[in-house]
């Protein structure tokens, strides 16, 4: 006979799957010992558990350090209302502002040269657009001065008298690009930081499109927002 470690119940050897050699070795107590069929089943059983439950441990270990670095904690969203409001003064600040890009600077060696140059070259702007308001017109030139490199063309930031010059010189501005003196200038509002990037994600996004065969695809500002949108060229009536 030999009996089960686990279970201690006993069978008979030629019952269970024992030689005699090892049975001699089971009685001698030699550190040998055995397991019964059902008892090695719940063996087997018991490990796979084992595994099931530390699998599911590390899960939930993640799942705790996740949920701890994306939970909206009372500072968190303190901190996310503080953002906005920043970014809303942000946009505030710059909402009568526009940015001339284009223009060189005609390697002046001073600032104040460059200011005096800069201050008739955006009245010329103004005026060509209609916009007559522009007597305490200050060109900033965005970046630092330096005298040494060439062909330099800083953006200009303005600030204007009103919101509504500001729509104006933007709606005017496509004009431009017809005319003959200004025609490498292009005007943009004074876009924050945030808005830049909003606006690179959708020229990702719009090149990607094109990559994929689509066309007839531009940009567009809806209510601020960049979106994409598809211009189809409009179909030209039949002549008779
Ligand atoms: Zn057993």
């Amino acid at each position: 006979m030999v009996s089960c470690c686990i279970c201690s119940k006993s069978f008979k050897i030629e019952c269970v799957d024992v030689s005699n050699t090892q049975a001699r070795k089971i009685h001698k107590k030699t550190g040998l010992s055995w397991t019964c069929k059902c008892c090695s089943q719940v063996g087997n059983d018991i490990n796979e558990l084992k595994e099931v439950i530390v699998a599911l441990q590390n899960e939930i270990k993640l799942l705790k350090s996740a949920i701890s670095t994306t939970s909206q904690s009372p500072t968190n969203s303190l901190l996310d209302t503080e953002k906005i409001i920043q970014e809303i003064s942000e946009r505030e600040k710059r909402k009568c502002n526009i940015i001339i890009y284009g223009n060189n600077e005609e390697n002046k060696t001073s600032k104040n040269e460059q200011l005096a140059v800069d201050t008739v070259f955006v009245k010329d702007v103004l005026s060509s657009l209609s916009v007559t308001d522009n007597d305490n017109i200050k060109p900033i030139r965005l970046g630092k001065f330096d005298a040494t490199k060439t062909d330099r063309r800083r953006p200009i930031k303005i600030t204007l008298p009103s919101e509504n010059s500001i729509l104006s010189v933007l709606r005017m501005s496509k004009e431009l690009k017809k005319s003959t003196r200004f025609n490498n200038i292009s005007i943009t509002r004074d876009r924050t930081p945030m808005q830049l990037e909003l606006y690179r994600n959708t020229k990702i996004e719009l090149n990607q499109r094109i990559a994929n065969g689509e066309s007839n695809l531009r940009i567009r500002y809806d209510r601020g927002i960049p979106v994409i949108i598809s211009s189809k060229l409009p179909v030209s009536p039949t002549v008779n």
